[in-house]
């Protein structure tokens, strides 16, 4: 199970897409691997603004560019597609929420290199309820026995999960 079930940005990720891939997760069951998007989505974040990265491990959270704008901190989250923004946005909002708690005042952006997209975010209060919430919901999904229910969504057909779910 997930260490001492706090909520990383991954699950936050996850749960805004499906909260039965939290639990799964949560068990370390790993999603296929061979999945063409989980290829790409790795590829993309290995090749995309090279010149920029630089991966940051900070006690659960990962981020994949730190830089410095004048006086501003600035961390970006390179993503797929915007299709999944909303997980984008939280999760990145958790890092900014994260980094505030040790001090460190930045600001995110979301880069979709494949669609040249980028999304400037922020920490707002409104923000912060939402992922407060979403925590405490992670946190009971997580003690779940058993899975949440299947629910076909959008996103199953590029889940690396849909043989375990729908098969
Ligand atoms: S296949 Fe669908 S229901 Fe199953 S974990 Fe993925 S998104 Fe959730």
């Amino acid at each position: 199970m997930v260490n001492s079930m706090h909520p990383t940005g991954t699950l936050i990720w996850y749960y805004y897409i499906c909260p039965r891939e939290v639990w799964l997760m949560s068990r370390q069951l790993t999603p296929w691997q061979e999945n063409p998007f989980i290829e790409i989505g790795r590829l993309l974040s290995e090749e995309a603004y090279k010149r920029e990265r630089k991966e940051i491990h900070l006690e659960n959270i990962v981020i994949d560019l730190l830089k410095t704008e004048g006086e501003n901190v600035v961390i970006g989250e390179v993503k797929k597609s915007s299709r999944f923004e909303k997980s984008a946005r939280m999760q990145l909002a958790f890092y900014l929420w994260r980094l505030k708690q040790l001090g460190i005042e930045a600001t995110g952006q979301l880069l979709f290199p494949k669609e040249k997209k980028k999304i400037i975010v922020t920490l707002t209060k409104e923000l912060k309820a939402e992922l407060i919430e979403a925590q405490a919901q992670i946190k009971e999904i997580i003690k779940m026995e058993i899975p949440p229910q299947a629910q076909k969504t959008k996103f199953c057909s590029k889940c690396g999960y849909q043989e375990f779910c729908w098969s």
